[in-house]
């Protein structure tokens, strides 16, 4: 435990918090956490490559391994090649539709986020984010300002 917060013999022990010094914690804890965290050095980087994780592409494109499960939609897929990896089917509309599982010989790649394979729902509600993530990118806003908005302010990089 830290030293600010280990139990000393002047403390109230009614209220085991009230001589934690929160100035002491936030200095001597929090800070070199922030740098642990921020290892990478700048922690603006940090922020960016945290705000790229938060903008996913708006296709996947998962290659398949061997053996791998692939889902098709009998209701949306436009032929029969046309497959979706498993955590893009379990966020899709296609679960609730009369869909096919199979097994990948290896090679194939999802097709989550292609309109032209899919009559409706051609993305998952992940890729669909991606998608809406770069429509806002192209009308101008701001990128990843959602993520960034999130973080509190006294950590946030002017
Ligand atoms: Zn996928
Ligand atoms: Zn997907
Ligand atoms: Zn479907």
């Amino acid at each position: 435990m830290p030293i600010s917060l280990s139990p000393n013999p002047n403390m109230d022990y009614k209220a085991p918090q009230s001589h934690v010094d929160e100035e002491e914690v936030s200095s001597l804890l929090l800070r070199p956490l922030e740098r642990f965290i921020f290892a990478a050095g700048d922690p603006a980087c940090a922020m960016e490559e945290l705000c790229k994780l938060e903008d996913p592409p708006a296709q996947c494109g998962r290659v398949f391994g061997m053996g791998e499960p692939t889902y098709t939609c009998r209701d949306c897929a436009l032929d029969p090649t046309v497959v979706m990896c498993l955590d893009c089917f379990n966020s899709s509309e296609h679960k609730r539709h009369r869909y096919k599982m199979s097994t990948s010989y290896g090679g194939g790649y999802c097709d989550c986020g292609d309109v032209e394979a899919f009559s409706s729902h051609p993305h998952c509600s992940v890729h669909a984010r991606g998608l809406a993530g770069r429509r806002e990118g192209d009308a101008g806003a701001g990128e990843g300002a959602g993520l960034l908005s999130k973080v509190p302010a006294d950590i946030q990089v002017a």
